[in-house]
């Protein structure tokens, strides 16, 4: 069955927009994935087609109704088996574990929030899982859903060119990617280190191991802390 990410929003069309081009735009064209969004909008039902009213207890800002977004969710019909998610600023921060876990199933539905948010009795009616992609506020869900369809898409099978070049990136093994080089063999003055023109794969691959570990360990404490909990270090024989 062909990957899917169903994308409920305001804003319908601003999709597919990034996901159209490129790798995820090929990928779309010649059916790898398949992207379908609906406009929460059409189910809204008085006359001025309303989504939003005012926050019950008062504050700024407007509020998505949770029986507008719930008719549009399950006008959706997607099957139980498919993560429902809520792009959400409160959620849990998207990692590439999860992204792989979402690109290895049939394809998430997606909720984009817009102004001060969603009411929060559709999150729980819905078994919404409300999902980061940072510590930071945007306006809307709709970059944060294509960040999160761009992960996993680049993933599914037969859309990278090399299977093997998403399992080697960032993150894949709770480090950074180590530096990459190209021609020229030298720019401004600086080469491309030794060691990658040697044709030693074993040495190539020890250097970039360490490359990485170096910069994980300088750029991302918590990366490498979590790295060390999961990796037992070597009993000390004697000890
Ligand atoms: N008042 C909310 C922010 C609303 S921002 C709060 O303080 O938590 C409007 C919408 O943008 C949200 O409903 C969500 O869908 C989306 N959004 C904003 N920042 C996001 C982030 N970092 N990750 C995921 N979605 C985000």
């Amino acid at each position: 069955m062909t990957w899917r990410a169903t994308v409920l929003t305001l804003f319908p069309e601003m999709f597919p927009g990034p996901l159209g081009v490129s790798l995820a735009g090929r990928a779309l064209a010649g059916g790898l994935w398949a992207l379908e969004v609906r406009d929460i909008r059409n189910s809204a039902t008085d006359r001025h087609r309303s989504v939003d009213d005012t926050p019950a207890g008062g504050g700024p800002g407007m509020v998505l109704r949770a029986d507008v977004l719930a008719r549009a969710i399950d006008a959706a019909e997607v099957s139980p088996d498919r993560p429902r998610l809520l792009m959400s600023p409160r959620g849990r921060p998207l990692t590439q574990s999860r992204v792989a876990e979402l690109a290895g199933g049939t394809g998430p539905l997606i909720v984009c929030g817009r102004f001060e948010g969603v009411d929060q009795r559709v999150i729980e009616a819905r078994g919404l899982e409300e999902v980061s992609i940072g510590d930071y506020v945007l306006s809307g869900g709709e970059l944060p859903a294509m960040t999160l369809i761009d992960a996993c898409v680049r993933l599914l099978p037969g859309v990278m060119g090399k299977a093997k070049s998403g399992a080697d990136e960032s993150f894949s093994h709770g480090l950074l990617e180590y530096p990459q080089y190209t021609r020229p063999q030298e720019f401004e003055g600086r080469p491309v280190p030794d060691v990658l023109l040697s044709g030693d794969h074993a040495r190539v691959d020890a250097w970039r191991q360490a490359e990485a570990e170096a910069l994980t360990r300088a750029r991302r404490p918590d990366l490498w802390a979590a790295r060390s909990r999961q990796i037992p270090p070597k009993s000390k024989t004697g000890g």
